[in-house]
């Protein structure tokens, strides 16, 4: 399986990193060696010294799809979560600066976690859900996926058309402002509304 990332999905975190609004989704991938397993903690990887925190809702794929319309996009997913894209920030800047592709700052072993799923039917407007990430019980990042620039039908659409959907793929939606860097003893704890998704102790 694989990991479908979007980038610069919410205005207020362009701003925060001094982005250009994208006229089309950023898109970048992860291979599954990059999911951080269960109950295991995040070790900060020595290659970089400014780890960050993006707190994503995440959609799963259930169903194979390429070429998918906007208006059939909500068959091919019956599940909602939540992760971390963690990102090597120093790594990624230097990379953006030279042109390069964001892998090594993004797709390294750990640097995604993927929290508890639970069912679509739960929510009654998926362009209205709230999420938020705490660093030892503070409140660091809080989103609304009525903020997306790409709402999560127009994001499995768009990627559609570039890489075939296979069940089990997970889509990263994208992060809201507030991403930071994590330090050793940091413990984040992800929440949909008010039901906690995943804990993750950083060392
Ligand atoms: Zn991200």
């Amino acid at each position: 399986m694989k990991l479908i990332c979007i980038g610069r999905n919410y205005t207020e975190h362009i701003k925060e990193l001094k982005n250009e609004r994208p006229t089309d989704p950023v898109v970048f991938l992860k291979p599954d060696t990059a999911i951080l397993l269960k109950k295991q903690p995040f070790f900060i990887p020595d290659f970089s010294n400014d780890v960050h925190h993006e707190v994503e809702i995440l959609v799963k794929i259930n169903k194979v799809g390429k070429y998918i319309d906007r208006k059939f996009a909500h068959k091919y997913y019956d599940e909602i979560g939540l992760g971390i894209d963690f990102t090597a920030r120093d790594l990624q800047s230097q990379l953006k600066a030279k042109g390069l592709p964001w892998e090594k700052a993004k797709a390294f072993d750990g640097a995604a976690v993927i929290g508890k799923w639970l069912p679509k039917s739960n929510f009654e407007d998926l362009n209205n859900i709230n999420f938020s990430l705490q660093n030892n019980q503070q409140i660091v990042q809080q989103g609304n996926t009525s903020l997306m620039l790409w709402k999560i039908d127009e994001i499995i659409e768009y990627v559609s058309k570039y890489f075939t959907l296979k069940i089990g793929d997970v889509i990263f939606t994208g992060t809201p402002a507030g991403v930071a860097k994590v330090s050793a003893n940091d413990e984040l704890t992800g929440f949909i509304e008010q039901t906690e998704m995943f804990t993750v102790k950083i060392k």
